[in-house]
């Protein structure tokens, strides 16, 4: 059987790497799998639990012991906690502002890795997040990083209907130690400001095709 293909879609938050990893994901047939979901659920989980997410033991051993499993569903791999989805509650405000502090933990960043890299057991990928290139599938041939800029990522949250400090969540996640929010060595880098995810997609689908084929006529060269 051949190794499953796993494209890296890498970003700051608002980029929209989230539209464009399921509009690729659905043109190549891939699974879809949204790893900040992984993090925003563990972060959900510790504030039901009243787990302090500024202990960082605490947050580990929550992470050590929580009953969770993946699951494919519809084309998305998700992360289930005690066979529930948490797909509303992982949206809130308080989720939002608690996750960096959690992802931090690098206890947790083992943790979800193991999991990450798991998911390959439903087939070809399309993963979304922060460190994929970097630190999940540092051996994949399709990294991409996806930007805009602050004015306009505010812009798409407001018109969500969401109130955040983007540029807050942002620093967290480029300044951790752990894995931190950085471009990897071989992603495309596409600033999508002045772009529709439409065609921001597309984009990404032309490099994933140019790149196939170069990997195919090099293998050719080679039999
Ligand atoms: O992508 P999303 O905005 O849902 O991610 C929520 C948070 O989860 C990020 O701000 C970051 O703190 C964390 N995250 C991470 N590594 C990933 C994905 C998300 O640290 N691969």
């Amino acid at each position: 059987m051949n190794t499953p293909i796993v494209i890296a879609i890498d970003g700051t938050s608002a980029s929209g790497k989230s539209t464009n990893a399921k509009l690729v994901a659905k043109a190549l047939d891939y699974a879809y799998v949204d790893t900040g979901a992984m993090y925003r659920t563990l972060a959900w989980y510790c504030l039901k639990k009243r787990i302090d997410i500024n202990n960082p033991k605490a947050v580990a051993a929550a992470c050590r012991t929580w009953k969770t499993r993946l699951k494919r569903i519809d084309n998305h791999v998700r992360l289930l906690v005690d066979n529930y989805y948490p797909e509303k509650e992982i949206r809130s405000v308080e989720v939002s502002a608690a996750v960096p502090y959690i992802a931090a933990v690098p206890k947790v960043r083992e943790w979800m890795k193991k999991l990450q890299r798991e998911c390959t057991k439903f087939g070809n990928l399309v993963m979304e997040g922060r460190d994929i290139g970097t630190n999940i599938f540092p051996e994949t041939e399709f990294k991409f990083y996806l930007d805009a800029s602050l004015d306009e990522r505010t812009r798409r949250r407001t018109s969500d209907g969401i109130t955040e400090n983007l540029e807050d969540r942002d620093m967290r996640d480029s300044r951790r130690s752990s894995a931190p929010l950085m471009i990897s060595i071989g992603a495309i880098v596409i600033n999508n400001s002045n772009m529709t995810s439409e065609q921001t997609s597309a984009r990404i689908l032309e490099e994933i095709h140019k790149k196939m084929e170069s990997i195919n006529q090099h293998k050719q060269t080679k039999d």
